[in-house]
């Protein structure tokens, strides 16, 4: 059965199914490697058929189905924003209104899934330049009080004037300057080597892309593409040159330097290997910094 929800008549059908008031409808962004797309959930109150009819006092939640228009291919071609997903969910918000009378929650109208679902928005902080609601996130190396687009904003924003510079402590002492991009960015300006790496690493490790940061370097081989994977515990770089050719791989272990080139038959292949064994698989005390890395 699709999941996908593409109509009015659709909607309705699924709400019919929860058998339940409806109370709110919500509508949040998820990703996957395919792109971005919006569940569709709905909050509804029970009804109990004892002796009379008995509404229950607190609130059920179901999912409902996704909207979803096509991959984040279209990033590419100049057709997003507005993302047609988020016309749509407006229009079957408003149609839903007028029939049940209930609430449409819509925090983004772009692409983020830090935003809280309806029944979390007492944990949520109002982004502090686009006030649009947002979970803060648990990066040590994000700011906490605006979202990851305005985050992305004030980064190139900061390009016309003296760049803020970057810094990571995977990108050493800081002699040169990062900007940091968006994943669909940095695909849309890298072509070349192992282009497919980072797609061939989602696939082996699903949810791999949403740990990374990308970067452009604003001093040097500005062609090339910089990624820092950081989780709680385990951090690594990722850069791919083009013109050399080569994949290179580093943590903060000095020993952990590694490049691959066109010497490999299969250099993504190689490279994920590298970073399964030597990053995933001997885990955190081979990858966070020694004490004299601060
Ligand atoms: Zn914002």
């Amino acid at each position: 059965m699709s999941q996908n929800i593409d109509s009015f008549f659709t909607l309705i059908q699924r709400i019919k199914a929860v058998n339940g008031l409806p109370q709110v409808l919500e509508a949040l962004w998820d990703g996957d490697s395919n792109g971005w797309y919006l569940v569709l959930n709905l909050y509804y109150k029970r009804r109990t058929w004892w002796f009379k009819e008995i509404i229950q006092p607190y609130f059920s939640k179901a999912r409902l189905g996704i909207i979803s228009c096509g991959g984040d291919i279209r990033l590419f071609s100049d057709t997003v924003p507005p993302w047609p997903e988020a016309t749509l969910a407006k229009e079957l918000g408003q149609l839903a209104k007028d029939k049940y009378d209930l609430e449409f929650y819509f925090p983004s109208e772009e692409p983020d899934d830090d935003c809280p679902a309806w029944d979390q928005q007492h944990l949520a902080i109002a982004c502090a330049d686009c006030s649009k609601l947002i979970i803060p996130t648990d990066s040590p190396y994000l700011p906490k009080d605006i979202c990851y687009n305005c985050h992305l904003n004030r980064s190139s924003t900061a390009d016309c004037g003296e760049a803020a510079p970057i810094t990571h402590h995977l990108f050493g002492t800081g002699h040169y300057k990062y900007k940091e991009e968006s994943y669909a960015q940095a695909q849309a300006r890298y072509s070349g080597f192992s282009e497919d790496l980072f797609s061939r690493l989602e696939g082996n490790f699903p949810g791999f892309i949403s740990n990374l940061r990308f970067f452009q370097s604003q001093d040097y081989q500005l062609e090339d593409m910089w990624a820092i994977y950081e989780d709680a515990a385990i951090q690594f770089g990722i850069q791919l040159d083009p013109d050399t050719p080569v994949i290179v791989l580093w943590n903060a272990n000095p020993e952990n330097h590694i490049e691959i080139g066109d010497w490999s038959e299969d250099a993504s292949g190689d490279a994920i290997r590298f970073i399964e064994e030597e990053f995933f698989a001997k885990g955190p005390s081979q990858s966070l910094p020694p004490a004299w890395w601060y």
